[in-house]
């Protein structure tokens, strides 16, 4: 009860809370404090989650934040919402977020913006947004976002967050609403390394119900914290030191790099010249494979549906110009342009050997060393329909440093390295080989 009053007072402001789960919370708080905290208890007993809008929730109304969905209400629960339940979580609501985790900014809902609770006249950062400024309002200890081309991570870093992408497989993907599949992962946010292993320990691991998913049954990425950096071999590539990376986030950068040789790990500076394509490469994969998984969106299994329609014809084309914002239509265009037959081979097929390229110059790293690090984004949070918002391609280019983890389907997390002279966080990016989340959490817990 004294979370939904915090709640009331605090999320006017922010409006990161789409739906809130009251009933069905107060319930099993009442079993949580029956189960008590002793030992036995399951890990996370009685502890107050947010959940963004395109994950499943059985009997509580999942939109991913758009108004072909704004009365779905889910007849099951996502994979990471059962594991989350048996142990012990309270799912407090549904948060905010870009429509179909589209966007960088949170500001493509159809719910209205989220605001920044640093600042409230700039943005939390996207697609997650709703996620981060949930934890960082302290309205929750943690929330799960998800993270196609950055969207855990990037709102991490404007929140002074610690936001984790696992490696491509890890958690189960069945029940989050589809993006671009073969990019998409849920991912934890909360204020500190040790929270977030936790969470992501009890979200991860097999499921058959996703046939991408990793056979590992039960993941330990807590182990390795607490450990030392000696030895540790860290690179710092040089596309991540460039002029269009905020000057003040390049110094931060190098502060962190200071504090990892002063811990005993060596950071050399690499190469990753096919890394800065991966912008283009990541908008027209996602967005192919988002022109073809929103395709059921066609106003006759679920979803709105136009009233004015009188033909079949009409229901598809009427209840997807009405109940799809802007953006979203954006990328159902571009998507199936790059698809269609006349476009396939210049667009969808070189960007999928590009893709393989990059996979091979960071695999080509990992050989060497055991992490690379950089900043998280290029800028620190920018202002609500400020001017970088207006043009969709300067957006896109925000997603610079994030998509290649999704691209390559490495690990990659986002920790808070400080805060700007405006007094707004910076995110230190950390990546690692596959399924070597342990290390991340190692050194991000060093750092923090
Ligand atoms: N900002 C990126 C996009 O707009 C990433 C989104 C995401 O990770 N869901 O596609």
């Amino acid at each position: 009860t004294a979370i939904y009053a915090d709640i009331e007072q605090k999320d006017e402001a922010i409006n990161a809370f789409i739906t809130l789960n009251k009933e069905q919370a107060l319930a099993a708080a009442e079993q949580a404090d029956q189960i008590g905290y002793g030992s036995d208890a399951p890990v996370l007993n009685g502890i107050p989650l947010a959940i963004k809008d395109n994950i499943l929730t059985e009997g509580l109304r999942t939109t991913a934040a758009s108004k072909m969905l704004e009365n779905f209400v889910p007849t099951y629960d996502a994979t990471v919402i059962a594991k989350l339940k048996a142990a012990g979580a309270i799912i407090i609501g549904k948060v905010n977020m870009d429509e179909f985790a589209m966007g960088g900014s949170n500001q493509t809902s159809y719910f209205g913006p989220v605001h920044n609770p640093w600042d409230l006249e700039r943005v939390p950062g996207g697609s997650s947004g709703g996620s981060a400024a949930v934890v960082a309002s302290q309205q929750v200890p943690g929330a799960l976002g998800t993270d196609t081309g950055g969207s855990v991570r990037n709102p991490a870093a404007f929140n002074g967050l610690v936001g984790m992408k696992p490696t491509y497989g890890t958690v189960s993907r069945l029940g989050v609403i589809s993006f671009g599949s073969s990019l998409d992962q849920v991912g934890p946010l909360t204020h500190t390394v040790a929270d977030n292993a936790l969470l992501l320990e009890v979200i991860a691991g097999h499921d058959e119900g996703d046939s991408t998913s990793l056979p590992t049954e039960q993941y330990d990425f807590s182990s390795k914290i607490g450990q030392d950096l000696k030895g540790m071999k860290i690179a710092f590539p040089k596309e991540y030191k460039v002029d269009s990376i905020n000057t003040e986030i390049r110094q931060r950068m190098q502060e962190a790099a200071d504090f990892f040789e002063s811990q005993g790990a060596t950071v050399e500076e690499v190469s990753l010249p096919h890394s800065v394509y991966g912008i283009n490469v990541y908008y027209i994969i996602a967005s192919s494979e988002a022109s073809s998984n929103l395709q059921r969106y066609d106003g006759i299994r679920y979803g709105y549906r136009s009233e004015a329609a009188q033909t079949l014809e009409e229901v598809y084309v009427q209840s997807r110009s009405e109940g799809f914002g802007d953006e979203v239509k954006r990328r159902i265009i571009l998507g199936t342009f790059s698809l269609s037959a006349g476009a396939f081979d210049l667009y969808f097929k070189k960007a999928a050997q590009v893709r393989t390229l990059i996979k091979q110059e960071f695999q080509a790293v990992f050989d060497q060393y055991d992490l690379i690090m950089g900043p998280t984004t290029t800028s620190t949070a920018f202002l609500i329909g400020g001017k970088e918002t207006k043009d969709p391609v300067e957006m896109y280019t925000a997603d610079l440093l994030t998509v290649n983890s999704n691209l390559t389907g490495l690990p990659a997390i986002s920790i808070p390295a400080g805060l700007d002279q405006a007094g707004l966080p910076i995110g230190l990016q950390l990546m690692a080989k596959a399924q070597d989340e342990a290390t991340l959490y190692q050194v991000a817990h060093a750092f923090e």
